[in-house]
């Protein structure tokens, strides 16, 4: 195999080249929606829950404006409110901590799994307090979290599972999202399905649960303009569900294209002969990793950046900063030394490009030039 021999600039993303075999797909998929004239709910909507909830196996399937909105639809659906605590992790997304205190709720934040990013089972169990409503464990970088030790840890909790960056991954129980009281997906464009914008989805098992979700996403209309709860506007785009229809058969391909990549970089970075401890892979634990992101870890993460991005190389650092240490969360307590896994993977992890259109003589491009910096 060779490295792609060019200087050319290599992205963490190419939705151009992503979009371009479905633009004749996604181009019907608008002239449906501007023949149609139905720009909210609708039919377009309704297709793609049914298409989604039958690729993860949900019972019910509600799309939503966001991945950040669905984590709020399903804290709300739980009657998470002030005076609750929601127990999640530290390492992730803005949102997801974001959600349980926009809802008034406090987050408590409990360290990671070194190996896997991914919530800590035994320190979920600890934090259990009777303020406890919920916990929110996070599917990182497309990995599912150890679901069984974490269903056990919860007890009688209900949890909801961020699948933002995990459609279509799964852990011996089955796909994410179908595993706790509600999942919760994205579909902002760097998500391994992504949108011509927001949007997102919630799944759930359970009649209920999903009749409430329904209802909070319209204002908690029901019927229409006569009000028990007070929801919100969280509705998907008729537009964007559309274009999501047209782009859900190619999701499978999409998938085995970054684990092809993710593959061929563990392979290259195992056969280099670095020095011991210079360079870790990700861990693939649970049954099914789809690598929205493919995160490595050194401890000249910044030195590494800066070079790879001399040689035309994008990288990206998910996350520079644990939630528990944010400013917005400072009156929560949290000093610097409380969750050390979280803090240490924030200072060494450096994600490579992993889109699927990448290719095999890039991902060496990209291999060959962090293997000859580190050694
Ligand atoms: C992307 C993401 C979200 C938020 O999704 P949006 O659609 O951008 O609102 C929430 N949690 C995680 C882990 C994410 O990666």
């Amino acid at each position: 195999m060779t490295a792609d021999p060019s200087t050319a600039p290599i992205p963490m993303l190419d939705v151009v080249a992503q979009n371009a075999p479905l633009e004749e797909g996604i181009r019907a998929a608008f002239d449906r929606v501007f023949t149609s004239g139905r720009f909210i709910m609708g039919p377009e909507v309704q297709a793609l829950e049914e298409e989604l909830a039958a690729y993860l196996g949900a019972t019910h399937a509600i799309g939503v404006s966001s991945g950040t909105d669905a984590l709020i639809v399903a804290l709300m659906a739980l009657d998470v409110g002030p005076g609750d605590e929601v127990i999640t992790t530290p390492f992730t997304f803005f949102a997801t901590g974001g959600a349980i205190a926009r809802l008034g709720a406090e987050p408590v934040f409990v360290d990671i799994d070194d190996a896997t990013f991914n919530l800590d089972p035994a320190k979920v169990a600890a934090a259990r307090t009777e303020r406890t409503k919920a916990v929110l464990p996070v599917h990182l970088f497309g990995q599912s979290c150890d679901m069984r030790a974490l269903r056990a840890a919860a007890g009688d909790l209900p949890i909801v599972e961020d699948a933002a960056q995990a459609l279509g991954a799964r852990c011996c129980e089955g796909a994410v999202g179908t595993l706790g009281a509600f999942g919760c997906f994205s579909f902002f464009p760097s998500k391994n399905l992504g949108a011509f914008g927001d949007g997102g989805l919630v799944t759930t098992m359970d009649d209920a649960l999903a009749e409430k979700a329904r209802v909070l996403r319209v204002h908690g209309a029901k019927p229409k303009y006569f009000h028990a709860v007070v929801g919100g506007n969280f509705r998907l785009d008729a537009l964007q569900a559309a274009i999501l229809r047209a782009k859900l058969p190619a999701l499978e391909g999409w998938h085995e294209g970054r684990q092809a990549n993710a593959a061929l970089y563990d392979r290259l970075f195992a056969e280099a002969g670095l020095p011991p401890g210079r360079l870790r892979t990700p861990a693939r634990v649970h049954a099914r990793h789809v690598y929205n992101q493919y995160v490595i870890r050194t401890d000249r993460r910044d030195a590494l950046q800066a070079h790879l991005k001399e040689r035309g190389i994008a990288t990206a650092i998910y996350y520079p900063r644990p939630l528990h240490l944010q400013a917005c969360f400072a009156d929560l307590g949290y000093a610097p030394g409380d969750l050390p896994v979280a803090e240490r993977a924030c200072e060494e992890v450096l994600a490579l490009p992993v889109f699927p259109e990448l290719g095999e003589a890039r991902v060496c491009r990209v291999a060959e030039t962090v293997i000859a910096f580190l050694r």
